[in-house]
């Protein structure tokens, strides 16, 4: 049956081509032995690989604020790659191969990221300081990313919130202030959010929408069926640092690996 399940799996039809798949990434970056994250590092020439394989395959790259200037009629193929949290390596490694193959993408930074142990705010236990020790963008490699003009620069709250467990003066502060000092820190327009951890209460898309932002994607892993009516809960396709090019490939047309 095995053999079977394989072979019907070459019938399976994608998720149709005119919704767009927007990918979530963190670190573009060679994996370190033994690291609980390495899920999150996507070595730079798998990175390579991906988008070689997605511009040979006729796929288009947008920011999250053109996919959206789009709607509702998207074109074929239309991928957004994200940048959660604002490690280095999006500039010292995802850059110049973006930068190769023409592909965009959009920044969620953290503003408080240095020295800042956010893994703990999800589980306690997380406290290996292992993501806290990655190094994170200078200002100047943000300021850098954006001139390059290939990001689009979207808020991810000024300390990595854990937006389920603060009170409303914080996510006042963490969702409408980060927005404001973005804005003036990058001197660019900010309208997409990225809930940290993916984690939000019923109430904060409501937040988000009030704070000026257009559009905020979650963690929850697939391909919209209409973004349309879900522009402040739109989930993303995963991917992982372990995939291999074909596991990707399964993934951008499935929306997950299964
Ligand atoms: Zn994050």
């Amino acid at each position: 049956m095995a053999g079977l399940a394989h072979v019907l799996g070459w019938f399976k039809k994608p998720v149709d081509y005119r919704r767009p798949r927007i990918l979530m990434y963190h670190m573009i970056s060679p994996h370190r032995p033994g690291a609980q994250f390495n899920k999150l590092r996507v070595p730079p020439n798998q990175f390579e690989q991906q988008l070689a394989w997605l511009k040979e395959n006729g796929w288009h790259f947008y920011t999250m604020r053109e996919l959206q200037a789009l709607a509702p009629n998207f074109p074929e193929k239309g991928v957004a790659l994200t940048f959660d949290d604002g490690f280095e390596d999006n500039y010292t490694h995802a850059l110049p191969i973006m930068q190769k193959y023409g592909a965009k993408g959009t920044l969620y930074l953290v503003i408080d990221r240095h020295n800042n142990d956010w893994s703990t705010k999800k589980k306690a236990h997380h406290d290996s300081g292992e993501l806290m020790r990655e190094p994170k963008l200078s200002d100047a490699q943000v300021a850098a990313l954006l001139d390059s003009g290939l990001f689009e620069l979207g808020g991810h709250t000024f300390s990595h919130a854990n937006l389920a467990t603060i009170d409303t003066t914080q996510k006042a502060h963490e969702i409408a202030a980060s927005r404001a000092y973005l804005e003036r820190t990058y001197k660019t327009s900010v309208t997409s959010f990225a809930y940290p951890f993916g984690i939000y209460s019923e109430r904060d898309p409501e937040l988000v929408a009030q704070a000026g932002f257009l559009n905020a994607v979650t963690t929850v892993e697939g391909v919209d069926d209409k973004p349309s009516d879900r522009w402040y809960e739109l989930k993303r396709v995963k991917i992982s640092g372990k995939d291999n090019l074909s596991t990707f490939c399964k993934r951008i047309r499935f929306g997950n690996k299964k």
